[in-house]
């Protein structure tokens, strides 16, 4: 996230300049990323174990209006693992279908980054919002999150509609836009490169070629071996934004409030519940929460458990391999991935976690650039 963080802009140690300038000569090749530097993942540079669920449905995010007796619901829940990278597009969507200029009063339910999104949306139409959620930021699924700007495991491919598929490709075409106009260090969002590492020929990663995905695809590169330090048979850098999701959720909760709107805590167990709330219009923003509050049996959490490591100035790029993936954020190195579908617990599996840090170390051990590690420890 180079454009956010000035840290990163770091001075290399007399070591470090030297093992540099070996590599440069190496390998004028690396030129992609001239500063490259190795991740240090180690067990004792833990800072937080992270678990979370994803909220997942096999036939991607339900946008939809419903009428339940006086209320009307528009529905904005189910991103699986690509909310962040989402909720702006998908609540545009939903203001679609429910934002009427006529009225002034809504509510929302739900206060991670898709309600976050969706109230401001309504508030820059002039809406009055009162906003209920049983958490706020940082108790959030949202703040759990990676968070590449990537719509990634949103659904399975062969569960989902045409019709679904151009929804998703509207909402992600509108929320790249609209993250782009929040680069930068208020909202802790900036572009970042990855290197997806591949013992195949990579084609459907991160958007097949004929896809309408493929476009927002931002300086996607094939590398040859001389070209990058990775042990890999097939390496594809591309740009994506990051989204620093404790800064992220923490300014836009503050958007909402400057903005007029009234954040309620309150949890409801029932529909009933819902129902007798004061506004007609209700924007249901609850991720996992929708299966049990409107009786979604579809929805199910994918549980993904990450283990967050001392911060690493220098590493300002991020790895996707089958080990996982590595996320160089100004506030910790991520490393995660797993993907474990209908998982509830959120309670860490210390083996898995041992696994994620020991496979990434794998990783790293075995690029061939020179390692400046005198920087980072
Ligand atoms: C490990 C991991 C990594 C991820 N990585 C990425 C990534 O790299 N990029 C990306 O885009 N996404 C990623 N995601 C996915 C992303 O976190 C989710 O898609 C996103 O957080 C969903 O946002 P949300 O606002 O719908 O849900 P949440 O953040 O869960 O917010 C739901 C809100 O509804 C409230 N609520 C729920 N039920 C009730 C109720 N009954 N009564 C009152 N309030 C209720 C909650 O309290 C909360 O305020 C990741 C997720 C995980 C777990």
């Amino acid at each position: 996230m180079r454009g956010v963080h000035t840290r990163r802009s770091f001075t290399l140690s007399g070591a470090a300049l030297s093992a540099a300038g070996v590599a440069s000569c190496a390998a004028g090749a690396f030129a992609t990323n001239p500063r490259f530097a190795p991740v240090i993942a180690a067990r004792e540079r833990i800072i937080r174990i992270d678990v979370g669920l994803r909220p997942f449905r096999p036939s991607g995010f339900r946008v939809a209006r419903e009428v339940r007796g006086a209320k009307t619901i528009i529905h904005n829940y189910g991103h699986g693992g690509g909310g962040l990278t989402l909720s702006w597009g998908t609540s545009a969507l939903a203001l679609d279908e429910g934002f009427d200029p006529a009225q002034r009063d809504y509510a929302v339910l739900g206060c991670g980054a898709v309600g976050l999104a969706t109230a401001r949306l309504l508030q820059e139409r002039g809406a009055k919002v009162r906003l209920y959620a049983k958490a706020l930021p940082p108790n959030t699924t949202s703040n759990v999150a990676g968070a590449q700007w990537w719509p990634a495991s949103v659904y399975d491919h062969d569960r989902v509609s045409d019709a679904y598929l151009a929804q998703h490709f509207a909402a992600a075409r509108a929320a790249f836009r609209r993250c782009q106009t929040m680069v930068g260090p208020d909202y802790g969002i900036g572009w970042e490169v990855n290197y997806n590492l591949s013992d195949r020929p990579i084609t459907t990663y991160p958007a097949p070629e004929a896809s309408p995905m493929r476009a927002l695809v931002v300086n996607q590169h094939d590398l040859a071996p001389q070209e990058h330090p990775f042990a890999a048979p097939y390496v594809r850098r591309f740009d994506t934004m990051m989204i620093e999701t404790p800064r992220y959720l923490r300014r836009m909760e503050a958007d909402v409030r400057l903005a007029g709107g009234e954040i309620v805590v309150r949890e409801f167990r029932a529909f009933e519940e819902v129902a007798a709330l004061p506004e007609t219009t209700i924007f249901n923003c609850t991720g996992l929460g929708a299966g049990a509050l409107f009786g979604d049996p579809e929805i199910t959490p994918v549980r993904g458990q990450l283990a967050i490591l001392l911060p690493q100035a220098e590493v300002d790029y991020n790895i996707i391999s089958s080990h996982g993936y590595m996320f160089g954020r100004a506030d910790g190195i991520v490393l995660g991935g797993t993907f474990e579908r209908g998982e509830w617990s959120l309670e860490p599996d210390p083996a898995a976690i041992d696994r994620i840090v020991r496979s990434h170390q794998a990783v790293f051990d075995a690029m061939r650039w020179p390692r400046p590690r005198d920087t980072a420890s």
